[in-house]
């Protein structure tokens, strides 16, 4: 944890500067377009740690951020993963309210890898045979939300 005093301005980090970060952040800021439409994209921002590190974080438009810096990533499903969690904290802890919800259970989700897939994993419901489930790739939850629901019993209609 760095001393308070020694919190300089952050600054917005600018495109190319960490590809692997910018093209995460894009999947998740599909999925905030489509579960939170008031809200702006989500951006990186930096605070200078040492000379040419920085601690990069994922903030709300207005720059507020919380929880850890994202760590060094070597591939996409990293960055996904890590860039998904930031988010979720940030939204979480700034919005006050959960992020992204589940639609069908009405419960927040938790990126996961899916063999290699980042997704939305869901606790599902507490009866039995509504089971945790996978909701959606991460960036993809806008065509989970335009689908029916998968787990839905289908009514005979007569
Ligand atoms: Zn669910």
């Amino acid at each position: 944890m760095r001393a308070f005093f020694d919190r300089s301005e952050p600054r917005l980090v600018l495109d190319g500067e960490h590809p692997l970060w910018d093209e995460a952040l894009a999947a998740v800021n599909r999925d905030l377009a489509a579960t939170l439409p008031d809200q702006r994209p989500l951006r990186l921002i930096a605070y200078p740690e040492c000379e040419d590190l920085d601690e990069v974080y994922v903030a709300l438009s207005n720059g507020e951020a919380h929880g850890s810096p994202l760590t060094p990533v070597r591939s996409a499903v990293e960055a996904l993963m890590a860039v998904a969690d930031a988010a979720q904290d940030t939204v979480t802890e700034r919005l006050w309210r959960a992020w992204p919800v589940c639609t069908v259970h009405d419960l927040g989700m938790h990126p996961r890898d899916v063999d290699g897939r980042p997704s939305w994993w869901c606790a599902g419901g507490a009866r039995r045979g509504d089971p945790a489930h996978i909701r959606a790739a991460i960036g993809e939850l806008d065509a989970v939300r335009r689908t029916p629901r998968p787990n839905r019993k289908r009514r005979k209609s007569s």
